[in-house]
Protein backbone atom coordinates (compact mmCIF):
# COMPACT_ATOMS: atom_id res chain seq x y z
CA UNK A 1 0.00 0.00 0.00
CA UNK A 2 1.19 3.45 -1.07
CA UNK A 3 0.76 6.32 1.75
CA UNK A 4 1.15 10.17 0.52
CA UNK A 5 1.40 12.76 2.58
CA UNK A 6 -0.81 14.41 0.07
CA UNK A 7 -4.17 13.90 -1.69
CA UNK A 8 -5.34 17.23 -3.10
CA UNK A 9 -8.31 15.63 -5.34
CA UNK A 10 -9.93 14.97 -1.91
CA UNK A 11 -9.89 18.38 -0.67
CA UNK A 12 -12.50 20.27 -2.92
CA UNK A 13 -15.62 18.46 -1.91
CA UNK A 14 -18.27 16.86 -4.34
CA UNK A 15 -19.37 20.04 -5.64
CA UNK A 16 -16.22 21.01 -7.29
CA UNK A 17 -17.62 21.81 -10.57
CA UNK A 18 -18.99 25.00 -9.10
CA UNK A 19 -15.43 25.99 -7.78
CA UNK A 20 -14.12 25.46 -11.68
CA UNK A 21 -16.95 27.15 -13.18
CA UNK A 22 -15.86 30.00 -11.48
CA UNK A 23 -12.31 29.83 -11.75
CA UNK A 24 -13.02 29.48 -15.64
CA UNK A 25 -15.15 32.75 -15.36
CA UNK A 26 -12.76 34.58 -13.58
CA UNK A 27 -9.49 33.68 -15.89
CA UNK A 28 -11.33 34.63 -18.90
CA UNK A 29 -13.19 37.95 -17.19
CA UNK A 30 -9.37 38.96 -15.97
CA UNK A 31 -10.73 38.61 -12.49
CA UNK A 32 -6.57 38.48 -11.06
CA UNK A 33 -5.79 41.72 -8.70
CA UNK A 34 -7.76 42.47 -5.02
CA UNK A 35 -10.79 41.55 -6.46
CA UNK A 36 -14.06 40.56 -4.85
CA UNK A 37 -13.08 37.35 -4.20
CA UNK A 38 -9.97 38.29 -2.39
CA UNK A 39 -12.07 40.65 0.25
CA UNK A 40 -14.41 38.18 0.58
CA UNK A 41 -11.54 34.97 1.77
CA UNK A 42 -10.11 37.65 3.89
CA UNK A 43 -13.01 38.46 5.52
CA UNK A 44 -13.71 34.64 6.28
CA UNK A 45 -10.51 33.45 7.03
CA UNK A 46 -10.35 36.84 9.56
CA UNK A 47 -13.82 35.23 10.95
CA UNK A 48 -11.99 32.12 10.93
CA UNK A 49 -9.64 33.14 13.42
CA UNK A 50 -11.53 35.60 15.56
CA UNK A 51 -9.93 38.48 14.32
CA UNK A 52 -11.13 41.68 12.91
CA UNK A 53 -9.18 42.36 9.71
CA UNK A 54 -6.78 40.04 7.78
CA UNK A 55 -4.18 41.28 4.61
CA UNK A 56 -3.13 39.11 1.76
CA UNK A 57 0.16 38.31 1.15
CA UNK A 58 1.74 36.20 -1.58
CA UNK A 59 2.97 33.76 1.16
CA UNK A 60 3.88 33.16 4.84
CA UNK A 61 7.04 34.18 4.56
CA UNK A 62 6.14 37.71 3.14
CA UNK A 63 3.44 37.97 5.57
CA UNK A 64 6.14 37.88 8.42
CA UNK A 65 8.56 40.43 6.58
CA UNK A 66 5.10 42.40 6.49
CA UNK A 67 4.20 41.94 9.91
CA UNK A 68 7.61 42.75 10.71
CA UNK A 69 7.76 45.85 8.41
CA UNK A 70 4.64 46.96 10.22
CA UNK A 71 5.82 47.53 13.58
CA UNK A 72 9.15 49.09 11.99
CA UNK A 73 11.40 46.64 13.13
CA UNK A 74 14.71 47.08 11.58
CA UNK A 75 18.98 46.87 11.88
CA UNK A 76 19.24 47.68 16.05
CA UNK A 77 16.46 45.99 16.82
CA UNK A 78 16.53 42.51 18.02
CA UNK A 79 13.94 39.75 17.26
CA UNK A 80 13.12 36.22 19.42
CA UNK A 81 12.42 32.92 18.20
CA UNK A 82 12.92 29.36 18.54
CA UNK A 83 15.83 27.43 16.86
CA UNK A 84 13.66 24.71 15.85
CA UNK A 85 11.74 27.09 13.00
CA UNK A 86 11.47 26.71 9.64
CA UNK A 87 14.00 28.73 7.76
CA UNK A 88 11.25 31.61 7.03
CA UNK A 89 10.93 32.70 10.50
CA UNK A 90 14.52 33.79 10.76
CA UNK A 91 15.29 34.75 7.20
CA UNK A 92 12.33 37.23 7.88
CA UNK A 93 14.08 38.53 10.65
CA UNK A 94 17.15 39.18 8.55
CA UNK A 95 15.24 40.39 5.70
CA UNK A 96 14.01 43.46 7.44
CA UNK A 97 17.71 44.00 8.69
CA UNK A 98 17.37 42.87 12.59
CA UNK A 99 18.98 40.35 15.00
CA UNK A 100 17.40 36.81 15.62
CA UNK A 101 18.25 35.34 18.86
CA UNK A 102 17.45 32.13 19.26
CA UNK A 103 15.98 30.33 22.34
CA UNK A 104 15.81 26.57 22.64
CA UNK A 105 12.50 24.18 22.47
CA UNK A 106 10.89 23.23 25.49
CA UNK A 107 12.20 19.32 25.34
CA UNK A 108 8.22 18.06 26.00
CA UNK A 109 6.19 20.49 23.54
CA UNK A 110 8.89 21.62 21.25
CA UNK A 111 7.78 24.88 21.63
CA UNK A 112 9.77 27.79 22.29
CA UNK A 113 10.84 27.44 25.73
CA UNK A 114 9.33 29.67 27.77
CA UNK A 115 11.65 29.55 30.74
CA UNK A 116 14.40 30.99 29.00
CA UNK A 117 12.93 33.93 27.35
CA UNK A 118 13.38 36.37 30.35
CA UNK A 119 17.31 35.83 30.04
CA UNK A 120 17.41 36.69 26.81
CA UNK A 121 15.72 40.11 26.62
CA UNK A 122 17.67 43.25 25.93
CA UNK A 123 17.11 46.65 25.68
CA UNK A 124 17.33 46.00 22.01
CA UNK A 125 14.61 43.59 22.08
CA UNK A 126 11.62 44.43 19.95
CA UNK A 127 9.35 41.44 19.20
CA UNK A 128 8.92 37.87 20.16
CA UNK A 129 8.04 35.77 17.33
CA UNK A 130 6.74 32.06 19.18
CA UNK A 131 5.96 29.39 16.49
CA UNK A 132 3.07 27.03 17.36
CA UNK A 133 4.73 24.01 15.86
CA UNK A 134 3.05 21.06 14.01
CA UNK A 135 -0.08 22.90 14.83
CA UNK A 136 0.38 22.61 18.69
CA UNK A 137 -0.46 26.32 20.10
CA UNK A 138 2.70 28.06 22.32
CA UNK A 139 1.64 29.15 26.23
CA UNK A 140 0.64 32.60 24.97
CA UNK A 141 -0.07 33.82 28.49
CA UNK A 142 2.99 33.74 29.38
CA UNK A 143 4.13 35.30 26.55
CA UNK A 144 1.84 37.59 26.19
CA UNK A 145 2.61 38.90 30.30
CA UNK A 146 6.60 38.93 29.72
CA UNK A 147 5.83 40.95 26.46
CA UNK A 148 3.55 43.50 28.64
CA UNK A 149 6.62 43.60 31.85
CA UNK A 150 8.99 44.90 28.58
CA UNK A 151 7.08 46.50 26.35
CA UNK A 152 7.52 43.62 23.33
CA UNK A 153 5.13 43.18 20.72
CA UNK A 154 4.23 39.35 19.78
CA UNK A 155 3.88 38.26 16.31
CA UNK A 156 2.74 34.54 15.92
CA UNK A 157 3.95 32.22 13.20
CA UNK A 158 1.18 30.39 12.83
CA UNK A 159 2.06 28.18 9.59
CA UNK A 160 1.49 24.98 10.83
CA UNK A 161 -1.54 26.24 13.33
CA UNK A 162 -4.92 27.49 10.96
CA UNK A 163 -7.97 26.66 13.84
CA UNK A 164 -5.40 25.69 17.32
CA UNK A 165 -6.91 27.26 19.94
CA UNK A 166 -5.68 27.93 23.36
CA UNK A 167 -7.78 28.07 26.77
CA UNK A 168 -11.08 28.85 23.71
CA UNK A 169 -8.65 31.87 21.50
CA UNK A 170 -7.19 31.08 18.24
CA UNK A 171 -3.46 31.58 17.47
CA UNK A 172 -2.86 34.46 15.30
CA UNK A 173 -4.98 36.94 18.15
CA UNK A 174 -3.31 36.64 20.74
CA UNK A 175 -0.10 39.09 20.25
CA UNK A 176 -0.62 42.63 17.43
CA UNK A 177 -0.19 40.18 14.36
CA UNK A 178 -0.60 36.73 13.38
CA UNK A 179 1.03 35.14 10.44
CA UNK A 180 -0.70 32.61 8.18
CA UNK A 181 0.71 30.60 4.81
CA UNK A 182 -1.30 28.54 2.64
CA UNK A 183 1.56 26.97 0.76
CA UNK A 184 0.30 23.88 -1.03
CA UNK A 185 1.61 21.47 2.32
CA UNK A 186 -0.31 23.79 5.18
CA UNK A 187 -3.56 22.42 6.50
CA UNK A 188 -5.64 25.16 4.41
CA UNK A 189 -3.60 24.98 0.84
CA UNK A 190 -3.72 27.09 -2.14
CA UNK A 191 -2.68 25.70 -5.62
CA UNK A 192 0.85 27.64 -5.03
CA UNK A 193 2.04 30.28 -2.27
CA UNK A 194 -0.52 32.13 -0.68
CA UNK A 195 0.00 33.88 3.22
CA UNK A 196 -1.87 36.42 5.31
CA UNK A 197 -1.24 38.32 8.73
CA UNK A 198 -4.43 38.76 10.91
CA UNK A 199 -4.28 41.28 13.60
CA UNK A 200 -7.38 43.22 15.36
CA UNK A 201 -5.60 46.29 15.28
CA UNK A 202 -7.31 49.02 12.67
CA UNK A 203 -4.33 50.94 12.46
CA UNK A 204 -1.89 48.21 11.55
CA UNK A 205 -4.14 46.89 9.66
CA UNK A 206 -4.32 50.09 7.49
CA UNK A 207 -0.57 50.15 7.37
CA UNK A 208 -0.31 46.31 6.55
CA UNK A 209 -2.30 46.98 3.26
CA UNK A 210 -0.59 49.97 2.48
CA UNK A 211 3.77 47.97 2.97
CA UNK A 212 1.82 45.24 0.91
CA UNK A 213 0.63 46.96 -2.20
CA UNK A 214 3.63 49.43 -2.58
CA UNK A 215 2.90 52.16 -0.25
CA UNK A 216 -0.62 52.74 -1.88
CA UNK A 217 -3.47 54.52 -0.51
CA UNK A 218 -5.69 53.98 -3.52
CA UNK A 219 -3.92 53.98 -6.73
CA UNK A 220 -1.13 56.23 -7.54
CA UNK A 221 -1.49 57.63 -3.79
CA UNK A 222 1.49 55.95 -2.64
CA UNK A 223 2.15 57.05 1.34
CA UNK A 224 4.68 54.86 2.56
CA UNK A 225 7.38 52.79 0.79
CA UNK A 226 6.03 49.36 0.25
CA UNK A 227 6.60 46.14 -1.55
CA UNK A 228 4.46 44.44 -3.72
CA UNK A 229 3.09 41.04 -1.87
CA UNK A 230 -0.86 40.21 -2.86
CA UNK A 231 -3.07 37.31 -2.46
CA UNK A 232 -4.13 36.50 -5.94
CA UNK A 233 -7.38 36.50 -6.77
CA UNK A 234 -7.66 32.80 -7.62
CA UNK A 235 -5.77 31.74 -4.86
CA UNK A 236 -8.34 33.57 -2.96
CA UNK A 237 -11.49 32.12 -4.46
CA UNK A 238 -9.90 28.33 -4.04
CA UNK A 239 -8.64 28.85 -0.68
CA UNK A 240 -12.30 30.30 0.09
CA UNK A 241 -14.21 27.51 -1.27
CA UNK A 242 -11.68 24.90 0.92
CA UNK A 243 -12.30 26.99 3.83
CA UNK A 244 -15.46 25.55 4.12
CA UNK A 245 -13.71 22.15 5.20
CA UNK A 246 -10.88 23.35 7.59
CA UNK A 247 -13.02 22.76 10.50
CA UNK A 248 -13.80 18.92 9.32
CA UNK A 249 -10.11 18.45 8.22
CA UNK A 250 -8.75 19.57 11.69
CA UNK A 251 -11.41 17.23 13.32
CA UNK A 252 -10.00 14.28 10.71
CA UNK A 253 -6.35 15.48 11.90
CA UNK A 254 -7.29 14.83 15.32
CA UNK A 255 -8.90 11.35 14.99
CA UNK A 256 -6.03 10.07 13.16
CA UNK A 257 -3.92 12.04 16.15
CA UNK A 258 -5.68 9.58 18.84
CA UNK A 259 -5.24 6.65 16.68
CA UNK A 260 -1.47 6.77 16.04
CA UNK A 261 -1.38 7.57 19.92
CA UNK A 262 -3.40 4.74 21.22
CA UNK A 263 -2.30 2.25 18.08
CA UNK A 264 1.62 3.10 19.07
CA UNK A 265 1.72 3.82 23.01
CA UNK A 266 3.31 0.34 23.38
CA UNK A 267 6.56 0.95 21.91
CA UNK A 268 9.77 2.94 22.78
CA UNK A 269 8.07 6.38 21.03
CA UNK A 270 7.69 9.96 22.58
CA UNK A 271 5.14 11.85 20.92
CA UNK A 272 4.18 15.80 21.22
CA UNK A 273 2.70 16.46 25.01
CA UNK A 274 -1.26 17.15 24.86
CA UNK A 275 -2.43 19.74 27.28
CA UNK A 276 -6.38 19.72 28.25
CA UNK A 277 -7.01 23.41 27.31
CA UNK A 278 -6.08 23.46 24.03
CA UNK A 279 -7.17 22.47 20.23
CA UNK A 280 -4.37 21.12 18.15
CA UNK A 281 -4.39 21.17 14.23
CA UNK A 282 -1.90 18.28 13.85
CA UNK A 283 -0.18 20.47 10.66
CA UNK A 284 2.26 17.37 11.45
CA UNK A 285 1.81 14.06 13.75
CA UNK A 286 5.59 13.51 15.17
CA UNK A 287 7.09 10.89 17.00
CA UNK A 288 10.49 10.57 18.55
CA UNK A 289 12.54 8.24 18.53
CA UNK A 290 16.87 7.65 18.58
CA UNK A 291 16.39 5.21 15.87
CA UNK A 292 14.90 7.94 13.84
CA UNK A 293 17.00 7.69 10.18
CA UNK A 294 16.69 3.24 10.11
CA UNK A 295 12.94 3.90 10.84
CA UNK A 296 12.34 6.36 8.30
CA UNK A 297 13.97 4.39 5.67
CA UNK A 298 12.31 1.49 6.80
CA UNK A 299 8.59 2.79 6.46
CA UNK A 300 9.90 4.77 2.86
CA UNK A 301 10.73 1.23 1.89
CA UNK A 302 6.66 0.22 3.23
CA UNK A 303 5.72 3.12 0.49
CA UNK A 304 4.69 5.65 3.42
CA UNK A 305 5.71 8.88 3.26
CA UNK A 306 7.49 9.89 6.60
CA UNK A 307 9.27 13.04 6.32
CA UNK A 308 11.47 15.07 8.86
CA UNK A 309 10.55 18.53 9.99
CA UNK A 310 13.63 20.04 10.37
CA UNK A 311 16.40 17.78 10.17
CA UNK A 312 18.73 20.38 10.72
CA UNK A 313 18.43 23.45 13.65
CA UNK A 314 17.99 26.96 12.63
CA UNK A 315 21.68 27.61 14.34
CA UNK A 316 23.26 24.95 12.16
CA UNK A 317 22.29 25.99 8.70
CA UNK A 318 24.75 27.28 5.96
CA UNK A 319 22.64 30.41 5.24
CA UNK A 320 23.35 31.59 9.15
CA UNK A 321 27.21 30.57 9.62
CA UNK A 322 27.64 34.20 10.37
CA UNK A 323 25.07 34.80 13.05
CA UNK A 324 27.75 33.33 15.78
CA UNK A 325 25.94 30.63 16.68
CA UNK A 326 27.68 27.02 17.00
CA UNK A 327 26.77 23.71 17.28
CA UNK A 328 25.64 22.64 21.29
CA UNK A 329 23.93 26.04 21.58
CA UNK A 330 20.72 24.49 21.44
CA UNK A 331 20.69 20.60 22.59
CA UNK A 332 17.05 20.21 22.58
CA UNK A 333 16.76 22.00 18.96
CA UNK A 334 19.83 19.34 17.62
CA UNK A 335 18.16 16.39 19.43
CA UNK A 336 14.36 17.02 17.83
CA UNK A 337 16.12 17.00 14.54
CA UNK A 338 18.20 13.92 14.87
CA UNK A 339 14.58 12.12 16.64
CA UNK A 340 11.24 13.78 14.83
CA UNK A 341 9.65 11.84 12.48
CA UNK A 342 6.63 12.90 10.83
CA UNK A 343 3.97 10.12 9.89
CA UNK A 344 0.92 10.75 7.34
CA UNK A 345 -1.73 13.19 8.66
CA UNK A 346 -4.16 13.36 5.60
CA UNK A 347 -7.70 13.98 7.06
CA UNK A 348 -8.83 11.75 4.44
CA UNK A 349 -6.82 8.39 5.42
CA UNK A 350 -8.95 5.27 6.03
CA UNK A 351 -8.87 3.01 8.86
CA UNK A 352 -6.35 1.10 6.76
CA UNK A 353 -4.16 3.16 5.92
CA UNK A 354 -3.60 4.07 9.39
CA UNK A 355 -3.66 0.06 10.12
CA UNK A 356 -0.90 -0.28 7.71
CA UNK A 357 1.48 3.01 8.93
CA UNK A 358 0.68 1.67 12.40
CA UNK A 359 1.40 -2.12 12.08
CA UNK A 360 4.53 -1.15 9.79
CA UNK A 361 5.91 1.02 12.63
CA UNK A 362 5.04 -2.01 14.97
CA UNK A 363 6.87 -4.52 12.44
CA UNK A 364 10.17 -2.10 12.58
CA UNK A 365 10.20 -2.50 16.34
CA UNK A 366 9.12 -5.69 16.61
CA UNK A 367 12.03 -6.89 14.26
C1 LIG B 1 5.62 27.22 5.74
C2 LIG B 1 6.15 28.03 6.85
C3 LIG B 1 6.42 29.40 6.73
C4 LIG B 1 6.44 30.12 5.41
O1 LIG B 1 5.36 29.99 4.61
P1 LIG B 1 5.48 30.07 3.03
O2 LIG B 1 4.05 30.31 2.62
O3 LIG B 1 6.03 28.78 2.54
O4 LIG B 1 6.34 31.24 2.69
C5 LIG B 1 6.78 30.11 7.87
N1 LIG B 1 6.92 29.52 9.05
C6 LIG B 1 6.71 28.20 9.21
C7 LIG B 1 6.87 27.59 10.58
C8 LIG B 1 6.34 27.40 8.12
O5 LIG B 1 6.17 26.08 8.27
Amino acid sequence: MKINRYAYEKQFGPDVEELFDDIKRMLLVGNYVLTKEVTSFLKNFAAFTHARYACGTNSGTDALILALKVLNIGPGDEVITQANTFHATVAAIKFVGATPILIDADNDTYLLDINQLEAKITHRTKVIIPVHLYGKPTPMPEITELCAKYHLSVIEDCAHAHGSALNGQFVGTFGKIGCFSFHPSKNLAAAGDAGCIVTNDEDLYVKSQWIASLGQDGQNNHVVLGFNSKLDALQARILDWKLQFLNKWNEDRNRIADYYTQKLSGLPLIFQRRDVNEVHAYHQFTIRTKKRDELMAFLKSKEIDAVVRYPIAIHLQHAFQNEGWVKGDFPVAEALSRELLCLPVRPDMTEDELNYVCDSTLQFFNT
